[in-house]
């Protein structure tokens, strides 16, 4: 890919501070000297190397929000969100959903809710990259439902015993702990505990590493849990309370997709102005043509759009203030929509050479697909929006 002319000229933005454009800085270059000139192999691997995770944990993008005495930086949602619009633009949105599927999704839950050992013993050296994590929720026939889940752990002596399937787990294949929701109880939503999961636990087997659509290098797993035995001391926060937690950390998830989709449409806009720039059609730029002009006023305006709403939603839950949850749907969702339509204007805008696998637009095309399905649907997002106004 040669290089970009155009910098999309990101507007002042009240919600940032200087540190957090020189943090910006930092992780664009981390992006550009070891994310984009890997993107092409990762995708074709299925995975990014594990070596990125350490990579990524000594320059402290692994524990952003966390305690400095677990190896974490103790900043908030702000860093989260400039962390995550970076590591989009490294054309390999896979790669990014690995490293936050990891820092943002398995860990944050044990942040607020572990006991001391477990963080020590997983989310330290899970910050500095030593160790993988994962988020094991969905099963095949529970995803939205949350509270259908049916893998059962069984209390017996000073161990749970667990059994079971997950699927659809980011990291799956090859994480050394899963964050992982359990049915300790009755069924419904009162029944599900968060338990550490270790994976080389006796019974543990991974089936089949998921052929994707998009995000192909983040490695997504079916996992098999058949008697798993792992001490009682692994669950997180107390028995039963385990769907109070997750729901209340999907905030986190859909902020770090809307920060995608963010940093996502800028680097589109930025690849779009450049074919648009010098592609002659007719005679003249595409760019001349007024049709395009105002296409890309209306990319632009999406896009604020969601960074809005994205860095609004970030200041609430940083905040902890109430509509926190409300404003992170109607960003999630905007961001769903904002990025699939600019995703599909920018394939449509490059022609032929949209078509072809030696431009990153189709990646970048087939990635956001799952925008609309991941870390809560756009239909869950509506009905959560609704529930707050209704
Ligand atoms: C690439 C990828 C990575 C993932 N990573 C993880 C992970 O790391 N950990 C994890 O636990 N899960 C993960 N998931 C699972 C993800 O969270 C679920 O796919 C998602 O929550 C939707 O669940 P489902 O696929 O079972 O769809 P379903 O819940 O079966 O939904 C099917 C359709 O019905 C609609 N629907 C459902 N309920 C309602 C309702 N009440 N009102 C209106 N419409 C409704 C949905 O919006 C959707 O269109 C991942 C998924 C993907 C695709």
């Amino acid at each position: 890919m040669p290089q970009l002319q155009t910098t999309y000229p990101r507007p002042p933005s009240s919600f940032l501070s200087d540190d957090h454009d020189d943090f910006r800085r930092t992780v664009a270059s981390f992006v550009e000297r070891e994310i984009r000139p890997n993107a092409d192999a990762w995708e074709q691997d299925g995975q990014c190397s594990r070596e990125l995770y350490a990579k990524a944990g000594a320059a402290g993008f692994l524990g952003l929000r966390y305690d400095p005495e677990l190896g974490g930086s103790g900043l908030d949602f702000m860093a989260t969100c400039v962390l995550a619009e970076e590591l989009a633009k490294g054309d390999s949105i896979g790669t990014a959903v690995a490293l936050m599927a990891q820092s943002e999704f398995a860990l944050a839950i044990l942040a607020d809710e572990a006991s001391d050992e477990l963080k020590a013993a997983w989310m330290a050296p899970a910050i500095a990259g030593e160790l993988i994590g994962a988020i094991g929720v969905s099963e095949p026939d529970a995803g939205s439902d949350v509270a259908a889940i049916t893998t059962r752990a069984r209390r017996d002596g000073g161990d749970y015993v667990i059994s079971g399937q997950k699927t659809f787990i980011s990291n799956g294949t090859r994480a050394d702990f899963i964050t992982l929701a359990v049915r300790t109880g009755e069924a419904g939503p009162r029944g599900i505990s968060l338990v550490v999961f270790p994976t080389d636990t006796p019974g543990f087997e991974v089936g089949r590493r998921l052929d994707k659509l998009g995000a192909r290098a983040s490695d997504t797993g079916e996992l098999f849990f058949d008697e798993c035995r792992i001490p009682a001391t692994n669950l997180v926060g107390e028995e039963g309370h385990g769907l109070r937690y997750i729901l209340s950390h999907f905030g986190g998830e859909r902020l770090v997709i809307a920060a995608f989709a963010v940093g996502i449409m800028e680097r589109l806009i930025e690849l779009g102005l450049d074919y648009a720039g010098s592609r002659e059609v007719f005679g003249g730029p595409i760019l001349g043509l007024q049709t395009w002009r105002h296409r890309f006023a209306e990319m632009a305006t999406r896009l604020e759009a969601t960074r809005l709403l994205a860095h609004h939603a970030a200041r609430l839950l940083s905040d902890h203030e109430p509509p926190g949850d409300m404003a992170v749907s109607m960003a999630k969702l905007h961001a769903a929509d904002a990025v699939q339509f600019v995703a599909a204007e920018v394939l449509q805008l490059h022609g032929g050479f949209g078509q072809m696998e030696e431009s990153p637009i189709p990646r970048y095309y087939r990635d956001v697909a799952g925008f609309s399905i991941g870390a809560g649907t756009s239909e869950i997002m509506r009905e959560l929006i609704a529930r707050a106004l209704i």
